[in-house]
């Protein structure tokens, strides 16, 4: 990023726009932070203020603890030292949202985190117009393509309509914030009990404060029957699957949800039974969509596989570049607590 008068500009604290004097989900301390999503490493504590999508406001406020927050109505617009300021959904996670700046007749659109497939737990993907388009591309290379999710759910609600025959609870080990609830939003609750580890709970109950129906969970101190247990289907942090609380399930099976499954030998690497192809960003046709319908000339490409996308967006006669960040992967941006929950 070296033309003159970008509107936003890297700075060691992070994304900055020298016109409104803000950053956007800033790495290190700053004055004021617009932050496109809860996840740990977009949300960070330590700001003196937060402009965030108003339906992020329970996860934010649940992680971060007493912060000075201005929740904000996708689509609305604030003016702040003459630049116009809003934020549209991304299809992320709960109150995923794209910044998009103006400012001396320029558009700049800044994606955060995100997906264009539907997902019944969020707002959908809105594709916003500007110059500069500046993209994640966490799963950015060809061979990520994901299915659809009917295609997933039969394979997931499969998996565990058979262990559940033989008395095998099914465990998915996936990320608390995004990934627990897109399950819960698919699996089918007429084949068993469904379990959640107490590091997914109050993200459930975040969830449902929002609006969105999710299917009834339980702890599993809520469940006296063993029987019941051991045909439970059961959602934890990656962690927990290497603690002594899965013991409570008697034998059962585990699978990892992510985007990395597509990965040949990811699965066996992590040492799970099962893998299940689910993520919360875009695969490389949704990149290409997304990108495309911004009309954007200019596109800078950030976390993830940065170097494939800038090549071929370059081939499709844009103008691309990698911009170093601190956003990291699906495992960074989930770092979780690793303590054992009820
Ligand atoms: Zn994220
Ligand atoms: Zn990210």
């Amino acid at each position: 990023m070296t033309e003159r008068e970008d509107l936003l500009v890297p700075r060691p604290e992070g994304l900055y726009c020298p016109a409104g004097d803000f950053h956007i989900d800033p790495w290190r301390p700053v004055a004021r932070a617009v932050i496109t999503h809860a996840h740990g490493d977009h949300a960070r504590q330590g700001h003196g203020h937060y402009l965030a999508a108003a339906p992020s406001e329970g996860v934010l406020r649940a992680r971060l603890g007493e912060i000075d927050l201005m929740a904000l109505a996708y689509g609305e617009r604030i003016q702040h030292h003459g630049v116009t300021v809003s934020l549209h959904p991304a299809g992320h996670v709960l109150g995923s949202a794209q910044v998009r700046i103006e400012h001396g007749g320029r558009i700049w659109v800044v994606s955060g985190d995100y997906k264009v497939a539907p997902d019944p737990t969020c707002e959908p993907f809105e594709p916003v117009r500007c110059d500069v388009f500046i993209t994640e591309s966490t799963f950015g290379l060809p061979i990520y393509r994901w299915a659809p999710d009917a295609e997933l759910f039969a394979e997931i609600n499969g998996w565990w309509a058979q262990n559940a025959a033989v008395g095998r609870a099914s465990v998915i080990a996936c990320y608390s914030f995004g990934k627990a609830q897109r399950i819960l939003s698919g699996v089918d609750p007429s084949i068993g009990a469904i379990v959640v580890h107490g590091a997914v709970q109050p993200l459930n109950r975040a969830y449902r404060d929002a609006g969105v129906a999710l299917r009834e969970t339980r702890l599993v101190t809520e469940i006296a029957d063993r029987a019941e247990l051991r045909r439970a289907l059961v959602l934890c942090p990656p962690s927990a699957t290497a603690s002594t609380w899965l013991r409570r399930f008697g034998d059962s099976r585990v699978a990892f949800a992510s985007g990395w499954m597509q990965l040949r030998g990811a699965r066996r690497r992590g040492g799970y039974d099962r893998g299940f192809v689910l993520s919360d960003h875009a695969d490389w046709p949704g990149l290409q969509q997304a990108i495309a319908a911004t009309g954007a000339p200019r596109v800078i490409v950030t976390h993830g596989n940065t170097a494939p996308l800038v090549r071929h967006l370059c081939e499709q006669g844009l103008q691309a570049q990698a911009l170093a960040t601190e956003w990291g992967d699906e495992r960074l941006e989930n770092e979780e607590p690793t303590v054992e929950g009820p």
